[in-house]
């Protein structure tokens, strides 16, 4: 398998526009999360934020199976841009393969605005993630693998089990992925690790496990809050390598400081964009 770093940044990315704080001055540019697996000759996209279109075209990569963790803008509004190349630009490709978890499906379609709809109503309905993801699949350009947690399903080149765990008030969705005998270990934006799933990752011994850690620590610099990982909890884990993304300006830490601070642990590794590694 190769992972491919397509957006190492926080929800607002870096820099952020406006914002003169030293890591948006540095210079340094982070896209919104998103990770192309390559396994084989397949490609399973790993998030599907506002960057979306960008990193197609700067990566140029076709999409054979899409996971999205939860339903966080900056995982997911990217289905917005697919909805616009696939069936409003009507380029041809190959259906994709939407590997989700029943709840995170129900999820994204359970918002709902009041009927009948005025004209300019539906005009900013067309425009919603929802009315995307419900294209998308009627259209059949995109084909719904609703993934049971716990389960192990197989693919032809790989096995996927899907596990859930806390994410600030809601709720995301994370992987362990099996190819060969690699396997790789997806956290997605939780905010803690469960017993159970710290048992997987106990006995799976994941190859390489991707944590999304904006702050780096648990919370930002004089902030309290606690919707992602960090270090603290990262340092404990008995993984053979762990790679820390989805960094967000609040942090205060260049790419360069963020090496600096992973320099004491021999297993434990920064993203950036276009990193690429191989598992
Ligand atoms: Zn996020
Ligand atoms: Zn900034």
């Amino acid at each position: 398998m190769k992972l491919i770093i397509l957006g190492s940044g926080g929800s607002e990315g870096i820099p952020v526009p406006y914002c003169d704080c030293r890591v948006c001055k540095s210079r340094e540019k982070r896209l919104r999360t998103s990770y192309l697996i390559k396994i084989k000759d397949k490609n399973l996209l790993v998030e599907i934020g506002p960057d979306f279109r960008q990193q197609q075209l700067k990566y140029k990569f076709p999409i054979d199976y899409l996971f999205i963790s939860h339903v966080h803008d900056d995982h997911i509004r990217g289905l917005i841009e697919l909805r616009h190349i696939l069936l409003i630009a009507k380029i041809k490709m190959k259906r994709i393969r939407l590997l989700i978890s029943p709840k995170l499906h129900k999820r994204i379609l359970a918002e709902r605005l009041s009927e009948p709809m005025k004209a300019d109503e539906k005009a900013i309905e067309r425009e919603s993630v929802r009315y995307a993801y419900r294209r998308l699949l009627k259209k059949r350009k995109v084909e719904d693998h609703i993934l049971k947690y716990y389960r192990q399903y197989n693919f032809k080149d790989f096995s996927i089990l899907l596990f859930k765990d806390k994410h600030g008030n809601t709720f995301t969705d994370g992987f362990l992925l099996e190819s060969g005998n690699k396997k790789l270990f997806y956290l997605g934006d939780a905010n803690k690790i469960g017993e159970k799933i710290r048992k997987i990752i106990e006995e799976e011994k994941p190859d390489l496990l991707i944590a999304n850690t904006p702050y780096f620590y648990a919370s930002p610099p004089n902030e309290k809050k606690k919707d992602h990982i960090g270090i603290e909890t990262l340092k404990g884990l008995k993984v053979k390598k762990i790679l820390m993304s989805h960094f967000s300006h609040k942090a205060g830490l260049t790419h360069k400081d963020i090496r600096k601070r992973l320099a004491r642990y021999r297993n434990i590794i920064a993203a950036y964009d276009g990193m690429e590694l191989k598992i």
